[in-house]
This record gives C-alpha cells, sequence and structure tokens, in this order.
C-alpha cells in the first residue's frame, strides 16, 4: 500500500497537473504530464529505500564530501544561484531582482522549492519558459536533506531515506511537469545535507549544489553593502555564489545592481550550472 504521505504529495501533484490541463489547449498532452509524475514513483522509492536500508549518514552540513561548490575552469565565470525557499513567510518573489537579471541579460540557475511552486505557478511557468533561467531542484518540502534527524537554522532535516527520496524526486517530477526537463542539481534547504544524502541524490541523477561564496543575503536586515561585500571579497573563477529570490524586503537585489558592473569591469562572465564540470570536497 502506497503510504498517505505519498498519496498526499500525488495529489498535490495532480492538482498541479490538473491547473496545467486548464492552461493546455492540448488534453493528451496534459493527460501525459499526470501520468509522468505519477508512474513508478512507488517503485522507484521502494528501490531506492531499500538500497539505502542500512547507509551510514556520514558528515552532515553544507560542506560535506559529494558536494559541489565550484565550476572547475580557469576563466573568469561566476555562476549566480537564487533559491526560493516557500514556506509561510518565503513564498514571494523579488521581481525587481528579476526584471534586472533579464534586462541585464544575465543567466542564472534557479534553485526553487515545491512549496513556492505551489503557490506561484503562474510565475513559475513564466520563469522556466525564460531561456536565461535554469530551473533547479530545491527540495519539495524545504527540508535539510538528512537521513537523520540532523537540523539547521532550526529547520528539521527529512530524517529517513523514505524521507529523502521524497524531497529529492517529488520536487524532480514536479518541475519535469512544468519544464519537460528533470532537474540535474539538488540544494538542499540550508545548502544542508549528510553524505547518505548526497549518495541518494547521486542514485536519482542529482548532484547536490552548495556553494563558495556567501551572499549573506538570507539573513533579514543585512545591508546591501555588506552583501556586495560578501561577494566581492570572495568571488573567484568559477565561484558559485548562493542568494534568494524570494524575499523582496531583502536587499540582495539593491546589492547586485552593484556587483554587477564591477565584475564585469574585471572581467567576469556569468553562467548556468547546466553542462558544466562541477568540484567540491573530495
Ligand atoms: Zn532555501
Amino acid at each position: 500500500m502506497p503510504s498517505l504521505y505519498y498519496l498526499a504529495m500525488v495529489k498535490k501533484i495532480l492538482n498541479i497537473a490538473t491547473f496545467l490541463v486548464s492552461a493546455n489547449l492540448c488534453g493528451q498532452t496534459s493527460e501525459l504530464q499526470k501520468e509522468q509524475a505519477s508512474s513508478n514513483y512507488d517503485q522507484a522509492k521502494s528501490k531506492v529505500v531499500e538500497k539505502f536500508k542500512n547507509v551510514k549518514p556520514g558528515k552532515f552540513g553544507e560542506f560535506v564530501p559529494g558536494m559541489k561548490t565550484k565550476i572547475i575552469t580557469t576563466k573568469k565565470i561566476i555562476a549566480l544561484t537564487f533559491d526560493a525557499c516557500g514556506g509561510p513567510t518565503g513564498s514571494e518573489l523579488d521581481t525587481a531582482l528579476i526584471e534586472f537579471l533579464k534586462t541585464e541579460k544575465i543567466p542564472a540557475t534557479l534553485f526553487i522549492s515545491g512549496s513556492w511552486i505551489e503557490r506561484n505557478d503562474s510565475l513559475f511557468r513564466q520563469l522556466s519558459l525564460d531561456p536565461l533561467f535554469e530551473i533547479e531542484n530545491h527540495g519539495f518540502s524545504h527540508c535539510p536533506c538528512s537521513v537523520t534527524t540532523n537540523s539547521k537554522y532550526g529547520i528539521g532535516g527529512t530524517g529517513s531515506v523514505s524521507a529523502a527520496f521524497d524531497e529529492i524526486e517529488m520536487n524532480a517530477r514536479t518541475i519535469e511537469l512544468y519544464t519537460k526537463r528533470k532537474p540535474q542539481f539538488f540544494r538542499p534547504a540550508a545548502a544542508s545535507a549528510d553524505q547518505a544524502c548526497v549518495a541518494i541524490a547521486n542514485e536519482l541523477k542529482e548532484k547536490i549544489i552548495s556553494f563558495d561564496v556567501l551572499s549573506g543575503d538570507a539573513v533579514p536586515g543585512t545591508p546591501a553593502d555588506v552583501i556586495r561585500k560578501n561577494i566581492l571579497k570572495k568571488v573567484k573563477p568559477g565561484s558559485i555564489v548562493i542568494m534568494h529570490m524570494n524575499h523582496p524586503e531583502r536587499n540582495g537585489f539593491e546589492a547586485l545592481t552593484e556587483v554587477i558592473p564591477e565584475l564585469r569591469k574585471q572581467g567576469y562572465e556569468f553562467v548556468k550550472l547546466e553542462g558544466r564540470s562541477l568540484s567540491g570536497k573530495k
């Protein structure tokens, strides 16, 4: 029997699929999308749960072995990444920031959670249609990914192999419904996971992305000037910068309006993560 949690998740996906049916002229395509989202989920999950039943959690944090933190390159390229965390206080969109990226033609990788998508499905659809942006996985329920009860910043971790699977795979399938492309990268909530979760993500063909430049935009009240300095001080060829796109009341956008021209002056270009060779802690 499928678990109640799974049934609730499928219901959520089907609700999103129903939205797509109503927005899509071709009903057949959407039927396929629905099927794609829910087919083989239980079987895939059982396989992973069985394979990892004796897994040791290993280290937990933002920089555990197996996570990717930078692009392998000698060129002056930088990946700007923006998380959309969702939840009661994290489900808005910093439209000024997104418009700025579009106006300046800055490619970016957007890590988006299932709960953010659920509250913003038409905005999400618009973002996913823009070739400037690469849509990646920020987890279905926005939990740090751990097979134990590890937590970060007071957010409880997924807690089991089964829940880690749901956190990664349910959101990957949700994203695929919209984009027709399965995410290749997963950034857990708080960029934190244990080594077991890194292995589970790899089993699901997703690499876990951390960062090497912490912008600090997640801390409420951080002035734009501090975010600007955090980025400019740390950035180097191949850097992955972590920022957020879901808090218009914070200062990420204001900081970027100064950071971008400065980095361009230094000869940097901005790239998405897709197709890049990545490295991290061994
Ligand atoms: Zn987040």
